[in-house]
């Protein structure tokens, strides 16, 4: 019901010349709107997460509207230096990318090359190092697969028996239940790797063709270093996705990301959260690593008085519509504010086996 309502308004401001106004504004003109992506799906993954997978065929909708509105997309560094400057040029937009998965390289990236858009790929590094799937991730996936079905033998993970796999929520605790697990272990990335496996043979799915078809694997050095020789930004997002509460270990976070990275990257100083929690603490800690900028998910516009280690970024997803798109892009979707966010000023996560995105 509020969608539609939603919807009705959107489409009466297009209809009688709103977006176009508030998207010529001066208002909107000092303004920059950072979108974020997460994963392009290569399957199913949209239906698995739709929060943070998308169609391919939406993302190039996406793109279509940008090219056909005439937003102009910036590169990061040249947007955020205009923002400061005041010399933004007018309806711009930057285009972001967390994680850094294969996904962006087999599906985002032909799509923005053929329409000639830059973007910024935050890319974590420790399953870029190792080439396997995420650990939560793939957990996550598998037990997805074989949803609406029960799990007999769980035990030796230390799991109930039966395990419940009909509804997120079963399947949620599955999955923290295995990640506690394998922190409180201590296991390395290849034990880890060796447990999702199992857990496929328990699920009766074949993990070999998993692997096989890179599902949930990180882009490796290679594809990152190709991407940012023709002109995409590598920027940093921590290398074991977690932003610990202490600040050597924090420090170390962001050394080991750029030591990772291609020596394109090995610079940095863009900056993205995990999972987009932040603290207040830790901008003193980035400035100390030389970091000019970091984005949040925290829905908005930057403007040059938003502070440049709190910027805000528009989270888009296949829920969103393309009318509520266009809305954003325009500075109607911000002024309107309907999908507010709660801003994620929580406290981070410091798990050893959570080295990659969830
Ligand atoms: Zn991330």
């Amino acid at each position: 019901m509020l969608r539609t309502i939603r919807r009705t308004i959107l489409l009466a401001l297009r209809g009688s010349g709103v977006f176009n106004l508030v998207a010529n504004s001066k208002w909107r003109n000092a303004r920059l709107l950072i979108l974020c992506y997460h994963g392009i799906s290569r399957r199913d993954e949209h239906l698995w997460r739709p929060s943070t997978y998308m169609e391919p065929s939406v993302f190039r909708e996406r793109l279509e509207i940008l090219k056909r509105s005439n937003y102009n997309v910036l590169q990061l560094a040249d947007a955020l230096q205009g923002l400061q400057n005041g010399r933004l040029p007018p309806r711009s937009v930057v285009i972001t990318f967390d994680d850094g998965g294969y996904d962006f390289y087999e599906q985002a990236y032909p799509l923005l090359k053929e329409a000639g858009f830059p973007a910024t790929v935050y890319q974590t590094t420790y399953y870029s190092d190792h080439q396997m799937p995420v650990f939560n991730l793939i957990c996550s996936y598998m037990l997805w697969q074989r949803r609406g079905t029960g799990l007999a033998n769980g035990r030796e993970f230390g799991l109930p028996e039966p395990m419940d796999l009909r509804t997120e929520e079963s399947r949620f605790k599955i999955v923290r239940t295995l990640v506690l697990n394998s922190e409180a272990e201590n296991l390395s990335g290849e034990q880890n790797n060796e447990r999702a496996r199992r857990l496929a043979e328990l699920l009766d799915l074949n993990y070999d063709e998993l692997l096989a078809k890179r599902t949930l694997f990180l882009m490796n050095g290679s594809e990152i270093a190709q991407l940012s020789a023709d002109g995409f930004e590598v920027q940093l997002h921590t290398h074991r996705h977690r932003t610990p509460i202490d600040q050597q270990l924090f420090r170390k976070e962001i050394e080991d990301n750029r030591r990772c990275l291609p020596e394109q990257g090995r610079q940095a100083v863009h900056f993205c959260y995990p999972s987009g929690a932040y603290r207040q603490e830790f901008l003193p800690w980035l400035a100390a690593e030389g970091v000019v900028s970091a984005t949040t998910c925290d829905a908005g516009l930057a403007s040059m008085h938003s502070n440049p280690l709190l910027l805000p970024r528009l989270v888009d997803t296949s829920a969103r519509s393309n009318i509520e798109f266009e809305g954003w892009l325009s500075g109607v979707g911000s002024l309107l504010a309907f999908r507010k966010e709660a801003k994620r000023m929580v406290p981070a996560a410091a798990g050893r086996a959570s080295q990659g995105p969830d």
